[in-house]
């Protein structure tokens, strides 16, 4: 854990006590803050009450006194609007921070000693957690101790504390980075923009504006430039003489890290040297990964110098459950998890890597549904729709796709594996990636994904069982 102390005997309030919500309250309670929290759950106020905090209803904290509110990312801060203790803690001028900066203000780049150690924040629409990820590996491969959490894994502040070889690896949602003006990383990452989560910024400009001042406060930006969002904002950065490295799939840059034909080469040193086959990569398939790939070599370059080494920690790097996951195989039918595809861009990554799909999808929608997978329908054998989105869905395939209405995950996996294992294909797969959140069956998409896993294994023992 790491300490919070910049509240030591003050009086701060914790609102939201999930992960990173309790978290901050056992790291203010170590660096001796006064703590007032509160969460609708009863269990949540439980475990803060268990680590020290006072627990009121929030309506009933002693506002003239607190110095913080530490609000979680989960809760509306400005749109689609500010909930209710946002607005109390602006009336009592109560600044509003999140457990990142918290982190933050511990880590700072001008602390000395046992204080520091380097900072690589990673966001984006999506390939956050990728990213991330195999930044991780890469460093741990190439002897560093890094330290990954954020969004992914543990909180920020229950993250060890700095020791000579760490180097944290967060990745930070834009939600966490409008609550941490003080974070001010030694590399920042953006992977790319694409519309998701207007609802909670207001413009797809304000959204790519909060991305934009996590790169200005950094040190070295990363930067994803093949979409217009992100090239402009690289372009703003490096004309105003900050330091940022673009990352293209498909371009052949002059200056930057670039992949062309699945081969990764960094071009910063004037020259395009070859730095690994990504096609060699068996758990980085298909182009946005190649992204991912290249974004975190050149995240590491300035701390992992051996390129041999990076580009073998790339091949060996072990991929993450819930995208795009083979799960398992019957036969010459593979199945494929990728239940992390809540949108119709991230499931496009996934039908892009194979021919003959038995497309599991559907789930509670989001805006513009799947018209933007119009182009990729060829490869779609036939689709399996669950959930609230699956007339919708059936709605757009009609009369281009074969489907069925399939309610359940269940039904779908039966259904798909049926046909599949009919098709004359050479290679077909069951995929899910079903282009939508997952809240109207599951608790979120983890659950979606460990029940395909699950379904999936329950259909290879009973073929095993027939078989013999
Ligand atoms: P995030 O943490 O940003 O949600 P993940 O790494 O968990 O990103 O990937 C989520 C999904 O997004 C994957 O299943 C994949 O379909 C898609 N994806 C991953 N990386 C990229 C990328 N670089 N560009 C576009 N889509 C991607």
């Amino acid at each position: 854990m790491i300490q919070a102390r910049s509240f030591a005997h003050q009086d701060v309030g914790v609102f939201g006590l999930a992960r990173s919500g309790v978290a901050s309250v056992r790291a203010l309670k170590a660096g001796g803050a006064r703590i007032h929290a509160w969460d609708d759950r009863d269990e949540a106020r439980a475990k803060a009450e268990a680590e020290g905090a006072t627990v009121a209803t929030w309506r009933d904290w002693p506002w003239e006194k607190l110095k913080a509110l530490i609000l979680s990312p989960g809760v509306p801060l400005t749109h689609p609007a500010p909930h209710d203790i946002v607005l109390r803690a602006q009336a009592a001028k109560t600044p509003i921070i999140g457990d990142v900066e918290l982190f933050a203000r511990e880590i700072r780049p001008d602390a000395a000693g046992p204080g520091r150690a380097p900072v690589i924040a990673i966001t984006g629409t999506n390939g956050k957690s990728t990213t991330t990820a195999l930044v991780g590996h890469i460093l741990n491969s190439c002897g560093f101790a890094a330290e990954i959490g954020g969004n992914i894994g543990r909180a920020v502040l229950e993250l060890s504390p700095p020791g000579p070889k760490t180097v944290y690896v967060l990745e930070i949602s834009s939600y966490q980075i409008d609550l941490s003006p003080g974070l001010a990383p030694d590399v920042a990452v953006l992977s790319n923009i694409t519309p998701d989560h207007i609802d909670r910024h207001g413009s797809l400009q304000a959204y790519a504006a909060v991305k934009a001042r996590l790169l200005r406060q950094g040190g070295i930006a990363v930067i994803g430039v093949d979409d217009a969002q992100t090239a402009a904002i690289f372009t703003g950065l490096s004309s105003a003489g900050g330091q940022a490295i673009p990352v293209s799939v498909g371009k052949v840059l002059g200056r930057g890290v670039f992949v062309l034909d699945g081969v990764l080469y960094d071009a910063l040193g004037g020259r395009a040297n070859r730095i690994a086959d990504l096609t060699a990569a068996a758990h980085l398939p298909g182009s946005h990964n190649w992204q991912n790939a290249a974004l975190a070599y050149a995240a590491t370059r300035s701390y992992a110098r051996d390129t041999r080494a990076v580009a073998s920690a790339i091949a060996d790097f072990p991929g993450l459950a819930h995208r795009i996951e083979e799960v398992g195989r019957i036969g010459r039918v593979r199945f494929v998890n990728d239940s992390k595809a809540t949108n119709a861009d991230a499931a496009e990554r996934a039908l892009l890597c194979f021919p003959d799909i038995y497309w599991i999808a559907g789930g509670r929608a989001k805006e513009g549904g799947i018209e933007s997978l119009a182009r990729l329908f060829p490869r779609i054998r036939k689709a399996y729709l669950i959930g609230e989105a699956a007339n919708a869905f059936a709605a757009t395939l009609e009369g281009k796709v074969p489907f069925a209405i399939a309610g359940t995950l269940a039904n779908a996996v039966a259904f798909a594996a049926a046909d599949a294992a009919r098709a004359t294909a050479p290679a077909p797969v069951v995929l899910l990636s079903p282009a939508c959140a997952s809240f109207d069956q599951f608790r979120d998409f983890e659950q979606r994904g460990d029940a395909f896993r699950a379904l999936v294994d329950k259909l290879s023992v009973a073929h095993l069982r027939e078989a013999s």
